[in-house]
């Protein structure tokens, strides 16, 4: 495909024939996501041969598109956890809604420069809309800001960078960082790549509920600062990935603001329960953090590739960020337009602001906050129903959309609880209608259901509930 004397410039013709046939295979694929299995088998000999022969030398010449979407779909896509489909309910759920894939087509076709306003600022602006609603949501005042990025990650990332910036001299190796012991790892990874030792991230220990212990952080504070060292970040979570904990976020608050520290909440699994009346509820206090993490690819079901940093005060990522160079064009001086590339680690990059802004704009966030409200609603009736079987112990309720639980019948010591309970996980996966994982609470392993997907409704619960109870019955046989 392609005109022959410029192949890299399609005709019209070309083009629509493209996307149509792009088009047919995607919907065929998003009919079929409620019937896929739940994930493949496992990565065994089959597996590795079929990944080995998609290993390819640089093509001199064109394939057709035909035999291209075949391999796509027939060989590649189908080797894959259904990451997008309704039985998804492991680690946290990803998304994918239909429009942002629109959106990327359009942006990528488009292909238009928003890192600097003035390149494209009717573009720069949609995204910056995205981005005040976002603060919206949690809470912030007018004149907040922020920035997307392509994940929860590097959101903690420059997190840990402008906080860094803000609160501590040139040397800041002294500086500690505090965060509780069901922290996501990608805030230690984030103090590591900002230069700080391992060492000076303090892992505060947790309540009952798993929520970060305000006195301990209290007195190790202290003796920090006794010891000769600079407190000065604290990362509470907005639910956490093991349990979907949240800590105590007006209460954090209140003592980072008696110490002089810099308020991260890494909300990037919990963040747009914010649309929510109880995720409000739960989250209180959200707003008076220094910075927030939040992940579109997971609350707000987009998909992967999107993330979002959001800070009370964006003079502090620019002042963490900007540089100049003589090649560059001027940059704004007026706070209304945002040159994206000086309050973030990024210049050239996608136009990831389209992924949030088309969809919210064509099914408004109404549509979002219900949805979230029925996944809120989903994970405390598999919970009532975990409840009602037999030997099965609720390890961490619901605080939003995320429950941990163990099948642990009388007279087993911990380690075969927790071989059983290995056991059960494999079996429940094996029926591939849903796709769980476990976790380690206390020595204990879990399961866990986390419950985040826009295409997860009561019938897949249902199954999952049955799958559950059909393994405990199996095991409990033998
Ligand atoms: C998923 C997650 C992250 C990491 O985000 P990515 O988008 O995977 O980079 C960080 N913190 C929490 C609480 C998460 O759930």
């Amino acid at each position: 495909m392609g005109n022959d004397e410029y192949p890299l410039e399609p005709s019209p013709e070309q083009m629509r024939a493209m996307v149509n046939k792009a088009a047919e295979r995607v919907i065929e694929h998003i009919a079929s996501l409620p019937r896929q299995p739940s994930a493949y088998d496992e990565f065994d000999d089959d597996a590795r041969a079929r990944v080995n022969a998609l290993a390819e030398p640089l093509p001199e010449r064109g394939t057709d598109l035909d035999g291209l979407l075949d391999l796509l779909f027939r060989e590649a896509v189908p080797l894959s956890y259904n990451s997008a489909g309704p039985g998804y309910l492991a680690y946290i759920p990803g998304g994918g809604v239909y429009p942002s894939a629109i959106a990327d087509f359009i942006a990528n076709a488009v292909n238009r420069y928003v890192g600097v306003w003035i390149a494209a600022p009717g573009l720069a602006q949609l995204e910056l809309n995205v981005v005040r609603w976002f603060c919206e949501i949690i809470g912030y005042p007018a004149g907040s800001g922020g920035i997307l990025t392509s994940g929860g990650s590097l959101a903690n990332f420059t997190a840990v960078v402008t906080a860094r910036r803000e609160r501590l001299p040139d040397d800041f190796r002294g500086g500690t960082i505090y965060t509780s012991d069901q922290t996501h790892h990608s805030v230690r990874k984030a103090a590591v790549l900002a230069g700080f030792p391992e060492d000076n991230v303090r892992e505060i220990p947790t309540n009952e509920h798993y929520q970060i212990r305000l006195d301990v952080l209290h007195q190790r504070i202290a003796e920090d600062r006794e010891a000769g060292q600079r407190p000065f970040m604290l990362v509470t979570s907005g639910g956490t990935t093991n349990t979907g904990a949240v800590d105590d976020l007006a209460g954090s608050a209140d003592i980072a603001a008696d110490e002089g520290l810099w308020l991260h909440v890494d909300a990037a699994y919990g963040g747009f329960f914010m649309l929510t009346e109880r995720g409000r509820e739960s989250m209180r206090g959200i707003e008076r953090a220094d910075s927030v993490a939040l992940d579109p690819h997971k609350g707000l079901f987009l998909p992967y590739g999107n993330g979002s940093l959001l800070v009370r005060d964006p003079e502090t990522l620019r002042r963490a960020h900007a540089t100049f160079a003589d090649y560059m064009p001027e940059m704004q001086q007026d706070t209304e337009f945002v040159d994206f590339c000086e309050i973030s680690p990024e210049l050239s990059r996608d136009f990831r602001g389209l992924r949030a802004w088309l969809p919210i704009k064509l099914f408004g966030i109404e549509a979002f906050r219900t949805s979230l409200d029925e996944k809120l609603d989903l994970a405390q009736w598999a919970t009532d129903q975990l409840r009602g079987v037999p030997d099965m112990e609720i390890l961490a309720e619901p605080q939003l959309s995320l429950t941990a639980f163990r099948w642990a019948p009388a007279g087993y010591s911990d380690d075969d609880l927790n071989d059983m309970n290995r056991e059960l996980l494999a079996r429940v996966n094996a029926r591939k209608n849903v796709y769980i994982t476990g976790t380690m609470l206390s020595g204990r392993y879990a399961l866990r259901i986390c419950v985040l997907s826009f295409r997860t409704h009561r019938d897949r619960m249902e199954q999952c509930l049955a799958d559950i109870r059909g393994c405990v019955g199996e095991l409990s046989r033998q």
